[in-house]
């Protein structure tokens, strides 16, 4: 149940003086959290944080005063000079004065009275406004403020601005956070003492304070106490709403898996290479937790091409020395088809069996592979998401290994995980997620991180090319072709619609196969999964030289001897994005490059992205520069990210914030896991403020 304390902050905006029915539907629309069914709250006014200020501090002479800058002058009222009758919508303009010249104070449609009133001649006001200079002389429309000087001292010289919607003002809405803050009831501090201390957070209500009531418009900042402090309040309620949910995974007792370590021996024997350093660091860290009783929560974090699949391969093999079955859970069809690949020619040498379960499988073939599945005939399942499915049961599902984790929900992670008795889980990412966002989207979760890549491994020199010279590019493309390399060309990413992706592959495909006839192959996305089988395959056998693809090739694909990839408008991708392709090659023994063929003129961002792709192939390095480029939000892409947005705090701002919160929520959870001390207690209502509630239930769900 939701502390009582906090109903005030809970009540409907529509409690508030104010705010009738047609106000508090526009603060739905502006304020209330994303699929918030019952409106905006008082919480949610509060959280609705000015984004800049009027700041009407600035004193200036008329003489001096700057273009379009908010100024307040000292002017003495002259005379008016009032539209004619015929041209009513004329301004009526107030002539005022002062030492250093004459300014036009402009009204449109004002009654004379109200303007004789606000503006009686002879006397001396402050008016505040922006001014516009034209042909040499100045004006002010519609001044902000005018007022004696009495007045002006009891008005707020710097007044915050509040993002807003049609229809709702600025002065109504200010009204609401005022009679909002009139209900904020004091709470009690869910913030560690010495962390409060070191940081020099004020008190939650206090820094709520500071911010819609800024002194000063710096008092706005990100990185002043108040804004940071509210930013750590979002980061710890997130981080602690995973803090519960990984304490409650790790309530169901795991198992260990793993024995002596013979099968691992025999696996690692049956690869033609040897482990790289990276590998060997990543595999001893999951040998470990696989061991011990509690359940594994890993992240193998890994750039492209670095060799995951192999560790996983390891990692499998240690569950099969305790009888227990491995499923690994690919986003893609083609992508599960990769791993399959990629693993069965290990597996017989291994002495695993394994068996590939997708969408396509049916009918008596299906049924074979889910009775081995189910009489613990295989030891490798891979897979989509047809692994979850209700009637694909396991005879002992010990581990779970999830690649390119971030495209699956939180919730399918759970379902296929429901089939084993409390299985390790180890999830994959070829996406270099910075540490912040590691921390955002998965809090706890203990990471490896694969640094490297197998030795012998050329770089690929990456070259940007304008589109004008297409010409030298498909020429380069021909000598490639003739010295018996493979090309990837990646068509345009067309927003509009998946159609006209589809057509400009089409049409590139038609204009390559003029100069190269029937070594073009072409997989898109509409193509059914064997006609993309079929057309990898060819390209993988040699049969073609040059694969033209919409974005499909994006994960997985492993062709070790393509050499070359083309990226066409490579200004529309991003830069994780040109990252993931470009991994598509270098993955042989063989010197590699990777063309980006850009349409001039290029923008700011894409200019910058292009740089980077320049100069690194450090896809950790790559990820922090897209963070930056372009915010978090988009980093991963919106669709199913499972990463979450927040409201106030900005994770690149304020990251390190996220790393105290996690080992704030951590240090509270081991001494007190039921968060029944009078600072769980206060916890409590801190994960209702952000609606982190759901995490709370996992307390009671004991
Ligand atoms: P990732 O999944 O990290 O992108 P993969 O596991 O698909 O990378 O490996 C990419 C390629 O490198 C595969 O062809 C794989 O066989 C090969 N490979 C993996 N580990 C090594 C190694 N230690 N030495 C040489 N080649 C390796
Ligand atoms: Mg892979």
């Amino acid at each position: 149940m939701r502390p009582s304390i906090l109903d005030p902050l809970f009540a409907s905006v529509s409690t508030l003086n104010g705010v009738g029915p047609k106000v508090s539907a526009l603060l739905a629309g502006l304020v209330a959290p994303a699929g918030a069914e019952d409106g905006a709250r008082v919480r949610d006014l509060l959280f609705h944080l000015p984004s800049g200020v009027i700041d009407r501090r600035r004193r200036e002479e008329i003489a001096t005063a700057p273009e379009g800058v908010l100024v307040t002058l000292e002017v003495r009222v002259d005379r008016y000079v009032m539209p004619s009758r015929e041209a009513r919508s004329q301004p009526a303009r107030v002539m005022a004065q002062d030492a250093t010249g004459e300014i036009a104070l402009t009204y449109f449609r004002a009654q004379p009275q109200w303007l004789e009133k606000l503006l009686p001649i002879g006397e001396t006001l402050l008016v505040s406004g922006k001014v516009d200079w034209f042909n040499g002389r100045p004006s002010m429309i519609h001044p902000d403020f005018v007022g004696s000087a009495e007045d002006a001292a009891s008005l707020p010289l710097v007044e915050p601005v509040y993002p807003l919607t049609a229809g709702l003002s600025s002065r109504v809405l200010r009204r609401g956070v005022d009679s909002a803050f009139a209900k904020l009831p004091a709470l009690p501090e869910w913030i560690e003492p010495s962390v409060l201390k070191r940081e020099g957070f004020p008190a939650f209500a206090d820094a709520l304070q500071a911010l819609h009531n800024p002194a000063d418009p710096s008092d706005l900042g990100l990185t002043k106490p108040s804004y940071r402090r509210l930013a750590y309040d979002e980061f710890m309620a997130s981080q602690m709403a995973l803090a519960l949910a990984r304490q409650n995974a790790r309530k169901q007792p795991g198992r260990i898996l793993g024995t002596d370590g013979g099968l691992r021996a025999r696996a690692e024997g049956a690869l033609p290479f040897i482990l790289t350093d990276g590998q060997r660091g990543a595999l001893a860290e999951i040998y470990a937790d696989m061991g011990r009783p509690d359940r594994m929560l890993r992240l193998l974090q890994g750039d492209v091409g670095a060799g995951k699949t192999v560790v996983a391969l390891l990692a499998m093999a240690a569950a099969k020395e305790s009888r227990a079955q491995s499923a690994l859970l690919a986003p893609t069809e083609i992508l599960a088809r990769q791993h399959f690949a990629g693993l069965a020619r290990y597996c017989d040498a291994a002495g695993l069996s394994i068996v590939l379960l997708t969408g396509r499988d049916n009918g008596r073939v299906r049924k074979a592979k889910l009775e081995s599945i189910v009489n613990g005939d295989t030891d490798i399942i891979v897979g989509t998401h047809a692994l979850f499915q209700d009637d694909v049961a396991y005879h002992d599902l010990g581990l779970v290994v999830v690649d390119e984790q971030h495209r699956f929900g939180v919730h399918q992670r759970l379902t296929l995980t429901r089939k084993g008795r409390a299985p390790d889980l180890l999830v994959m990412t070829a996406t270099p997620i910075p540490r912040t966002l590691v921390l955002a989207a998965f809090g706890d979760m203990d990471v490896s991180r694969l640094y490297g890549k197998p030795a012998g491994r050329k770089p690929i020199t990456t070259v940007a090319v304008s589109f004008d010279r297409l010409d030298e590019v498909v020429a380069r493309a021909g000598r490639a072709i003739e010295e018996g390399d493979k090309l990837y060309w990646v068509c345009p990413l067309v927003e509009e619609s998946e159609k006209s992706d589809l057509t400009a592959a089409e049409e590139r495909a038609d204009v390559l196969r003029q100069f190269f006839g029937d070594k073009v192959g072409l997989v898109h996305g509409r193509m059914t999964g064997p006609e993309k089988d079929t057309a990898m395959a060819d390209f993988k056998s040699g049969r073609t030289r040059i694969v033209v693809a919409t974005t499909v090739i994006e994960v997985g694909v492993d062709v070790p001897d393509a050499s070359i990839i083309v990226i066409e408008h490579a200004e529309r991708f991003g830069l994780s994005q040109l990252h993931q392709l470009r991994g598509r090659v270098g993955r042989g023994d063989k010197a590699s490059s990777c063309v980006l063929l850009y349409r001039a003129p290029l923008g700011e961002t894409a200019k910058a992205r292009i740089a980077v792709m320049r100069e690194t192939e450090d896809g950790f390095r790559i990820a922090e520069e897209d963070l930056k480029l372009r915010g978090e939000g988009d980093l991963l892409g919106t669709r199913q990210s499972g990463l979450q947005s927040f409201r106030i705090a900005r994770v690149e701002e304020h990251a390190d914030l996220m790393e105290i919160a996690r080992d704030d929520a951590r240090l509270l959870l081991a001494t007190d896991p039921d968060l029944a001390s009078p600072r769980g207690q206060a916890m409590r209502a801190l994960l209702y403020l952000f609606g982190k509630d759901d995490a709370i239930r996992l307390l009671r769900a004991g």
